[in-house]
């Protein structure tokens, strides 16, 4: 990971940047729901926890496959961990939610189950940006759960012993 000194001159050092939908759908391609969520996953961790963006990182677990890994693009762009600075990965899992780790604590977010839309529906993808924009204007609470978890080092140290 890049690390960089903090500079308190610079003007573009970990700018607090509110992404519209727009925003979110201009970088990702679409409004889809995950990246929405995890935009605001990614964007409680900045709020409440570190604003520094060299000093998270982002472990995202999921099946690795859209939709479910869009939530990685909505993590970055809230909690400013990028795949360019190597401080976000997606880990392969059935389960949904994010580890972000931050000095010696593990922040882990989990999404609750989001609705599902029928396929088969002839405006699918109109209801899918429905849904999405619904998110966005949801409480955090709504939408994930937070707990501090062991930090894995000193997880792995434990099963070792
Ligand atoms: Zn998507």
């Amino acid at each position: 990971m890049v690390t960089i000194k903090w500079h308190k001159d610079c003007k573009y050092m970990g700018l607090d940047y509110e992404y519209t939908l727009k925003d979110l759908a201009r970088f990702h391609g679409h409004l889809g729901p995950y990246i929405v969520l995890g935009y605001k996953m990614g964007r409680f961790i900045f709020e409440n926890v570190c604003k520094n963006p060299f000093a998270v990182k982002a472990l995202v677990f999921c099946s690795g496959q859209t939709p479910k890994s869009c939530l990685a693009d909505g993590i970055q762009l809230g909690s400013g961990c990028t795949f360019g600075k190597r401080n976000i990965e997606i880990e392969i899992s059935d389960d949904v939610y994010a580890e972000f780790t931050v000095s010696d604590k593990v922040y882990r977010l989990k999404p609750y189950p989001l609705k599902e839309i029928d396929k088969e529906n002839k405006d699918y993808e109109l209801e899918i940006e429905k849904m999405s924009e619904e998110i966005y204007y949801m409480e955090n609470s709504e939408l994930f759960s937070c707990e501090i978890v062991e930090n894995r080092k000193k997880r792995i140290k434990r099963e070792c012993i």
